[in-house]
This record gives structure tokens, sequence and C-alpha cells, in this order.
């Protein structure tokens, strides 16, 4: 799960990000209304984080823009001010939630959670291709035989995406972007480095699952038995 923070606070952005990496979420921080609406157009978030009151241009403008682009990603409205008018304005222009500061860590965390859920059931439990299930509540790989082998966060991550797009090629940038981040310096080699872990961990599996290599490509999620 990756998430972006549009918070001009720097304090409190901060905190923020130190507490959604913690919680293992992924998150991009910027600090003004025009950066938020850049990043947030890269369609490579699960939810945003938005403030109303920022430099460049104010949340409520970048939502509307973002709505207007017809990008439904889930929004999260921050804001100081505790007024009726500025929460109905705000899921006025496609707000999905809306969070008053100041707010505690497990109602953030609550709410970003739950608007991460409502893009579809199966994202929280299990998803199985295959013979092999991807199970996000333990974070392993199991077979239809019991067995079961655990994954790191980056390889949960990577497999999530393979999973819940199997046959389509995901390009090396489109996995980047989406695990790592925009600003992140993570290189090719590092795609690389996991999906050979992950290969092996399959292998011990054996499992019938292939991550196919489109080269030069991307990767996809293929089944050998069909
Ligand atoms: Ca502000």
């Amino acid at each position: 799960m990756r998430i972006l923070l549009v918070e001009d606070e720097e304090g409190l952005s901060n905190a923020l990000v130190e507490i959604f990496k913690k919680n293992k979420i992924g998150v991009d921080a910027v600090l003004n209304g025009t950066d938020g609406l850049k990043y947030a157009e890269s369609g490579s978030y699960d939810a945003v984080l938005l403030d109303i009151m920022l430099p460049g241009m104010d949340g409520i403008s970048v939502l509307k823009k973002l709505r207007e682009e017809k990008n439904n990603v889930p929004v999260l409205l921050l804001t100081a001010k505790d007024e009726v008018s500025d929460k109905v304005t705000g899921l006025d222009a496609g707000a999905d939630d809306y969070l008053t500061k100041p707010f505690s860590t497990n109602e953030l965390l609550a709410r970003v959670r739950a608007l991460t859920r409502r893009k579809g059931d199966i994202k929280d439990t299990s998803i199985t291709f295959g013979d092999l299930t991807l199970s996000k509540k333990n974070c392993e790989l199991q077979t239809q035989t019991g067995k079961a082998i655990k994954l790191s966060l980056k390889e949960f991550q990577i497999l999530e995406l393979l999973f819940e797009n199997p046959h389509q090629i995901l390009t090396k940038e489109k996995l980047i972007e989406k695990i790592w981040g925009n600003d992140s310096n993570a290189e090719y080699n590092n795609v690389e480095v996991y999906l050979s872990f992950i290969r092996k961990k399959f292998e011990n599996l054996n499992a019938t699952v292939r991550i196919r290599t489109a080269r030069g490509i991307g990767y996809s999620l293929e089944d050998e038995t069909r």
C-alpha cells in the first residue's frame, strides 16, 4: 500500500510519515498543493491525505481537479477547521472522508485502512492464483497442500501487484513507482533482485505459478498448467 500525504506543516508532515512507516504503509510527502496534484495525477497511490489550507493550490482545488480528470483515488481531507461548511464543500468536491485536526494516530490509521479497503474487499484478505495463495494477513505464500513461506515486505508488495493483475505485464517502472515511490533511488536491478528471491520461493513451494519476464519490458504472473 502506498499513500500520498499533502500537508504544508512540516512538523506534522514528518510526524505522519514516521507513523505510516512504522505501520508499514509506504508514503510520499509533499508540502504544497501544486506538487500534491502532480503526484496524485501519477496514479501511483492507494489513497491521498490532503490538507485543505495549502500554499500554491488549496486542497479543495486539487481535489476538484483530480475528479475532473476522472481520477478516483480515495481522498481523505485533513483540516484544522471544524466547520460544517468545510466538510460539506469537501465531500461535495469528491472527498471520500474527512478528518479534523488534531486527530489521534489510531483514528488516522483506521480511516486510511477503511479508505484503501473501499477499493475492493479482496484487498483485505488473500488472493489465490493458480496453486498459490498470497495471504495478506500473514504476509506469506501458501500452497493448496498447506505449505507456506514467509515474505519480506518488498516481496509481498511486488506479489500483491502481480496477483492483483495476473497475465498482465507490469513494467519495472510501474513496480518501482508503486513500491519504492517516485522519489526513491531504487534501480531496475533492485526489482530484479527481489524477483529472483520470489522465484526461489516459488521453486521451494514447487508451484506451477511462474513470473514470466517480458524482456526489456517487465513481468507477468502466469500459471504453467494452463
Ligand atoms: Ca495547512
